[in-house]
């Protein structure tokens, strides 16, 4: 069964691998199961997972004359300017499978429990790529270029699993 979960998934420390003889380490807290799925947040960072909590993909679009280009994963200048003036912009949640891969076997938890599962990089529409994961599509189905659309995962009975955009098929309207 696995263990309760804790708060420290949205405390900004990293999951790791328990280490009894961590030097420094302060007292004997009970080794909890390591988990490698958990972001690490700060005060930049929180601004997406809250937007994300309540279903909307943001994006960071360079403010600076000549340039105006979005990027992704955020970071706090342009990456293609290196302009500070950079801000938060609500992405469309539409992109295209730029490419794939079939994940079978994954040793770090809880991802094992996932297998097999699709990890992807997509076009966002509005120009950056993103890693992620293709989700409600048989393997089978996939295509280079099929459109998709944003959708937010949330934990289930993890309690501290932040909701995380993965990408699910656009069909075609009957
Ligand atoms: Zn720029």
């Amino acid at each position: 069964m696995r263990r309760a979960p804790t708060r420290s998934g949205w405390s900004g420390v990293r999951p790791k691998a328990t280490s009894p003889s961590e030097p420094g380490g302060t007292a004997a807290a009970p080794p909890a199961a390591p988990r490698y799925d958990l972001p690490g947040t700060d005060a930049f960072s929180r601004v997406y997972w809250d937007a994300a909590a309540q279903g909307r993909l943001l994006l960071r679009r360079c403010r600076a004359d000549g340039c105006g280009a979005a990027h992704h994963y955020p970071r706090e200048f342009c990456p293609r300017c290196w302009s500070e003036d950079v801000e938060w912009e609500e992405a469309s949640g539409r992109a295209t499978l730029y490419t794939w891969s079939v994940v079978h076997r994954n040793d770090l938890p809880p991802f094992g429990e996932r297998v097999p599962y699709v990890a992807a990089v997509v076009d966002l529409a509005e120009g950056p790529r993103m890693m992620t994961e293709v989700v409600d599509c048989p393997e089978a189905d996939l295509r280079i270029g099929m459109p998709l659309r944003v959708r937010f995962r949330t934990g289930t009975g993890e309690g501290t699993a932040p909701a995380v955009p993965v990408f699910r098929p656009v069909f075609r309207p009957a």
